[in-house]
């Protein structure tokens, strides 16, 4: 998977033709064979671009801040970005009609390994769900199957999956990397952040990043798209997938086989109510 000379000529020619004011794609570090995002703001910068395996961040955390905001903004994404995307437009936090949104039939991307990345391999929807033009052969749509970690998670008691995640929440050092980079954690002012929350009066200890995480991930529940961002900036490599998945798992199987993002419009677990919706689940 390789489209880097067909972004470059997309996004050469959107500039030419005074459609975007800045695009946001991935380029090299310049000391190693990884990539980090970059924003271009002209036609000359375009020979920065590059797109492949190694193209892993999603770049729609970008259009909640304010170097994107109120621009015409071009973008790629890959099918579990475009989720977030859409989620982003249901939300209203971003304009339909602002984007140009190169969107990729993805093939997976790889770690910094090189091994193809977990939520690739359980991928149901790789292809770009919203986009102005789709780069790549498109793949059918994946079977729902359950995390591996999430049902090795599940085969242990409540006490033993505690502790798990305790010893898990230890190496929290509460940067918010992880809030920070989700693109759906877009508030203002967020209240697990530690520096402006009044919720654990400035404490950085076990329970106070127990409690912080756990109301993040129920903040995701039913809009988290598995696109690891959160996970990839961590810098303690805490497996914060496990929470996520966790909800996505409860969800699925009790509301309705949701899924988050894969329409625009629909917003989402939490905002349908049905008088039977089971309960059974609640701790
Ligand atoms: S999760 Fe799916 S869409 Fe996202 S990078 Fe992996 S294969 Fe591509
Ligand atoms: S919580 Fe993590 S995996 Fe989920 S959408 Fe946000 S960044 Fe992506
Ligand atoms: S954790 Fe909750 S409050 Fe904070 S930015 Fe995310 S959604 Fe908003
Ligand atoms: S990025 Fe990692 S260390 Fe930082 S607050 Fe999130 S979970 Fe904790």
């Amino acid at each position: 998977m390789d489209y880097t000379k067909q972004i470059q000529e997309i996004v050469a020619k959107l500039f030419a033709e005074d459609k975007i004011d800045v695009f946001a794609g991935y380029r090299m570090t310049g000391f190693d064979e990884n990539q980090v995002p970059v924003l271009i703001q002209s036609s000359g910068e375009v020979s920065r671009l590059v797109f492949n395996d190694k193209s892993v961040f999603n770049l729609c955390n970008y259009l909640k801040y304010d170097h994107t905001r109120n621009k015409r903004v071009g973008l790629v994404v890959k099918g579990c970005d475009s989720r977030s995307l859409n989620l982003l437009l249901t939300e209203g936090q971003v304009k339909r009609e602002r984007l140009y949104i190169v969107g990729i039939a993805c093939d997976g991307v790889v770690d910094e390994q090189g091994n193809k990345m977990q939520n690739c391999e359980e991928c149901m929807f790789p292809d770009a769900l919203v986009y102005d033009e789709l780069l790549g052969t498109q793949h059918p749509e994946g079977k729902y199957k359950v995390n591996s970690d999430i049902k090795e998670l599940a085969s242990k008691g409540l006490v033993e999956r505690r502790a798990y995640f305790e010893e898990i929440f230890e190496s929290c050092i509460r940067c918010n990397a992880c809030r920070h980079s989700c693109p759906l954690c877009y508030c203002t002012k967020c209240c697990i952040d530690q520096e402006t929350s009044k919720l654990y009066n400035g404490a950085n200890n076990t329970s106070s990043a127990f409690h912080a995480l756990m109301t993040w991930s129920l903040h995701l529940a039913g809009r988290c798209v598995d696109c690891r961002n959160c996970e990839k900036a961590c810098p303690s490599h805490l497996p914060l997938h496990l929470l996520h998945k966790w909800n996505e798992r409860v969800i699925y199987e009790n509301f309705q086989e949701h899924l988050s993002g894969v329409k625009e419009g629909d917003r989402g677990a939490f905002y349908k109510y049905s008088l039977q919706d089971p309960d059974d689940f609640i701790m």
